[in-house]
């Protein structure tokens, strides 16, 4: 399929809030303005020359949605032009989509390394069904780079990690771990989700594969689940394509228009949600009931340099440490009105998550404290409110954890 439309396949290269409206989007022969939802299984072929044509690869047209369908392939062209990645996959979930690019790298006897502050499923993933089935794996602090220099191996075929982390907000230095990487032949893959496309671009930093949840800011909207897996063409083509073809992880079109819709609005939600997170960052750090509080556009933020150097802008997401521990956390979370607790991120609603008692609560305790989640920790998604009210909630919320 075409990479644009007509003309919105411009003389010039066009700035992400364009290719967000425009990017990959093909016209059916009614010239419909907004992109056409093709839910459909399958397509029909003319002739049997044509079918033969489609399946030996002489005609590059559509098979089975299992496949490629057109309103997944619209989304995967978007969100190419938004990366500057050279092909995409749409998956069901984010959770396929890590699947997919960590299976399309490895075989049995093979060897990963992944930052141990990972999302729960990914580190499932990388610590306990790798080995399962051959896959040998270290899991290191993403920030140190002594560790991951001393964890890779002539086998390791491929890295992962997240960056900001999930729900502490460190930082990892992807240019300097691709360097690692790299150096053994391993594939670095970066999990985006926490920067979004806005604020960081992995693949130029040196990543050879990026993933998101599109669940997340890319909706935006809490309505569905989704994932892509972004590299070069060559990659996608000989080692993902085939496994998508016959294990079956498909984004449903029905989706994929949905989180066309949602990147229609991403630059104008990532930017004011970012912004609204910094006033209340600014506005918690001088709490006497907040014993810490991280947030990566702040200059207290221990790796404000790095962030600096790699990314473009701050969060959506910040995380705070009450003093009166788990209570204190309970009664603010529950004194909460307009900000809801949920385990969701990125969504038009403000969220809150309580990571020690929900999301991280099947990681041991000890592994909990290396990663910084206390009893005291919540992680606060910043949602498209009007500040100024999450802000009264929060001030409301405070006075019922210091009234304990
Ligand atoms: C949510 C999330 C995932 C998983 O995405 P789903 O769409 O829920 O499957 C993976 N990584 C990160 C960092 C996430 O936040």
């Amino acid at each position: 399929m075409a990479a644009s439309d007509d003309k919105t396949t411009s003389r010039r290269p066009l700035r992400p809030a364009t290719e967000l409206v425009h990017g990959g989007t093909v016209r059916s022969q009614y010239g419909e303005t907004s992109e056409a939802i093709f839910l459909t299984q399958g397509f029909v072929y003319q002739t049997a020359e044509a079918a033969e044509a489609r399946f030996n690869g002489e005609d590059p047209g559509f098979v089975y949605s299992r496949y490629a369908n057109p309103t997944v392939a619209m989304f995967e062209n978007r969100m190419c032009a938004l990366e500057g990645a050279e092909a995409a996959i749409g998956t069901a979930s984010g959770m396929a989509a890590v699947n997919l690019a960590i299976m399309a790298s490895v075989k049995a006897g093979d060897h990963v390394v992944a930052a141990k502050a990972l999302f729960g499923s990914c580190r499932y993933i990388v610590e306990t069904l790798l080995p399962r089935f051959g896959v040998d794996s270290t899991l290191v602090d993403g920030t140190d780079l002594e560790q991951w220099r001393t964890a890779v191996r002539p086998n390791t075929r491929a890295v992962f990690l997240e960056s900001p982390t999930n729900p502490t907000l460190e930082v990892i230095d992807i240019a300097a771990v691709a360097e690692i990487a790299h150096a053994v032949g391993a594939r670095v893959i970066v999990d985006n989700v926490f920067a979004t496309p806005m604020f960081q671009s992995p693949l130029t930093l040196g990543a050879d594969v990026v993933v998101y949840s599109a669940t997340k800011h890319i909706d935006g909207q809490g309505r569905c689940l989704g994932g892509v897996v972004l590299s070069t063409r060559e990659w996608i083509d000989d080692q993902v394509m085939p496994f998508v073809k016959h294990t079956g992880p498909a984004m449903s079109p029905f989706n994929a228009w949905v989180l066309l819709k949602g990147l229609e609005t991403l630059t104008i939600r990532v930017e004011r949600q970012s912004s609204s997170a910094a006033r209340l960052a600014d506005f918690l750090a001088g709490q006497p009931e907040i014993s810490r509080l991280i947030y990566p556009g702040r200059p207290d933020h221990p790796q404000a340099a790095l962030i600096a150097r790699q990314m473009r802008g701050g969060s959506t997401m910040l995380a705070f440490e009450l003093k009166g521990g788990k209570p204190a956390a309970f009664a603010f979370t529950n004194a909460l009105e307009i900000i809801k607790l949920s385990n969701n991120l990125g969504d038009a609603k403000s969220l809150i998550t309580h990571p020690a008692t929900t999301t991280h609560r099947s990681v041991e305790e000890t592994a909990r404290a290396e990663l910084g989640i206390t009893d005291g920790l919540l992680r606060l998604s910043v949602g498209l409110e009007d500040p100024e009210d999450l802000l009264e909630d929060l001030a409301g919320a405070l006075s019922a954890a210091a009234a304990l």
